[in-house]
């Protein structure tokens, strides 16, 4: 039976997929629970198919499989578990279309976008794939006759919770270094946009990965909880909001797991009056709104210093001439439209200009869950707006003085993940680099999201756990280290500190 449709719709018309099921050791299987979980289609508003639920028996279940599938895996040569990486990466590219349109069909997304978290999941893939290219030196002759070397080894079976914003990339962030490491990989997508990891299983199998070793386990609260809480699994990779990477991790920690979780975010950007007027006004405009800014590495508050009027009014203009449903598309659900605009409004009673008003925007002949481009001008850092993750297409501009009062209300947020300047001076970006307290900084880069083999992750409440969760450090999160000390020395009486 085909998992998706076999001529998907390669547009923005209503498009019906098969059910989401679970991948258990190489097949596609119903949860436990027998309960199903419609699956929507925001742009039309209406669900496009469904996901199957799970339970605890069926996280039981992908570990056990995962489990025994690992040990044979773990003692494969990378430069093997590094062919599968490499046929998965052709397949992306072969299937790229239809995996684009894929994501634009259950996230939104508009098929540039989608084809966006495509290409950088591509990027995670081919990271993974060259990490046997890239050993790392761990290796040093310590006295005569002895040497000692560092090897990386698997951690068994580990696991990954994603969140809805990027089906493609935000697994491919972890499941290929998780697997070039010699694990077996245990994926939860989020309810909300299920087939993109549906997609992920059934190219992996045609990649030739052996079974079980990327199981897929949907559901929600239940199955994150049963990962989490799972003697079998060793590690797990959490990406969503704060307010459940912060429970997550302190209940895995508590179990003796590892854990990195990462969370919400608030991105400041500062714009001092000699940036380029058409870059940053650009450049924002793209960051804010890109995703319909519901991107963890979004633009969302303009920090203005001193006069940057004309910056202001270029980004307004540019902020007007979006043209929804073509250049942004939908908000994910009904229920985030609501919250987005409740943000508006309520800046909007506390003093708020709103400058440009997407409440009430639509596109016409479509259902669909639309909330127009908005620039909030005059926002305090207290209000809501002016320090809570929106998520959604806002961008909040707040006045500040000085650079130095700009680099203060950075310093105080409570989420770090990005932070950014536009400046045309060398020495204020080199201040920015230095003072900007955030995992991910920008000069001049509206989405400073790095790219492989840098490693992505925030400060403050926009991570909790060490190290990062792509490039090297996503390896070395998915493996342990075991330093090996040899002695083949000729003469006997070598000791390692001869
Ligand atoms: P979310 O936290 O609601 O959901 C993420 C995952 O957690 C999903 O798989 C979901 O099923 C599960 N989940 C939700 N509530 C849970 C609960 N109470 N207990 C256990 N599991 C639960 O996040 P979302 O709405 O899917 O995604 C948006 C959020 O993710 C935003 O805050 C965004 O900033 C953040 N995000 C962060 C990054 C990053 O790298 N820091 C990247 C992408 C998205």
């Amino acid at each position: 039976m085909p998992l998706l449709p076999a001529f998907p719709a390669r547009s923005y018309a209503f498009t019906e997929y098969l059910p989401v099921k679970n991948f258990l050791s190489g097949e596609f299987k119903e949860g436990s629970t027998g309960q199903w979980l419609p699956v929507e289609n925001p742009r039309h508003g209406k669900p496009m198919g469904q996901m199957t639920l799970s339970s605890a028996a069926d996280v039981d279940a992908a570990v056990e499989g995962a489990k025994k599938a690992q040990v044979a895996w773990g003692r494969t040569p990378m430069r093997e578990r590094a062919q599968v990486m490499l046929k998965l990466k052709m397949l992306m590219e072969r299937d790229n279309e239809e995996l684009s349109w894929l994501v634009s069909h259950e996230n939104g997304k508009t098929f540039a976008e989608g084809k966006g978290d495509v290409d950088k999941g591509i990027e995670c893939v081919e990271f993974a794939a060259s990490l046997h290219m890239m050993a790392d030196g761990g290796q040093l002759d310590v006295s005569r006759g002895v040497n000692c070397r560092l090897t990386h080894e698997p951690l068994g079976v580990v696991a990954g919770i994603v969140p809805f914003n990027f089906p493609v990339m935000v697994p491919l962030w972890m499941a290929p270094n998780a697997l070039m490491a010699g694990n077996a990989f245990v994926l939860k997508p989020s309810e909300i946009v299920p087939y993109g990891a549906m997609k992920l299983a059934a190219l992996l199998k045609e990649a030739g990965l052996p079974d079980g070793l990327f199981q897929v386990v949907n559901g929600q609260r239940e199955v994150v909880e049963a990962i989490v809480d799972h003697p079998g699994i060793a590690a797990v990779g959490f990406v969503g909001s704060t307010k459940v990477a912060k429970i997550l991790y302190a209940r895995g920690a508590a179990t003796g797991k590892r854990m990195l979780c990462l969370g919400s975010a608030k991105n400041h950007v500062i714009v001092v009056p000699d940036a380029d007027l058409e870059l940053t006004s650009s450049n924002i405009v793209a960051s804010s709104y890109g995703c319909a800014g519901q991107r963890c590495m979004a633009s969302s508050l303009v920090v203005a210093v001193g006069d940057v009027q004309p910056i202001v009014d270029a980004m307004a203009d540019r902020v007007r001439k979006l043209k929804l449903g073509e250049d942004m598309g939908p908000v994910i659900s009904a229920a985030a439209r609501e919250r987005i605009t409740a943000y508006i409004s309520g800046a909007e009673k506390l003093g708020a200009k709103v400058l440009v008003d997407g409440r009430g925007a639509a596109v016409p002949g479509n259902g669909g869950h639309w909330v127009g481009p908005t620039v909030l001008d005059h926002v305090t850092p207290d209000m809501p707006a002016g320090c809570e993750e929106i998520f959604g297409p806002v961008l909040s501009i707040v006045r500040v003085p000085t650079l130095e009062a700009a680099f203060a209300l950075q310093n105080r947020s409570y989420y770090a993940n990005g932070a950014a300047i536009f400046t045309t001076r060398g020495a204020v970006a080199r201040a920015a680099v230095e003072r900007l307290e955030a995992g991910m900084v920008g000069i001049n880069v509206g989405v400073p999201v790095p790219r492989e083999p840098f490693s992505f992750g925030g400060f403050n409440n926009s991570k909790f756990g060490h190290g990062d969760i792509t490039g090297w450090d996503g390896f070395r999160f998915f493996s342990r280290p075991k330093k090996v000390t040899e002695k083949w020395a000729a003469a006997s009486d070598a000791s390692w500190m001869s």
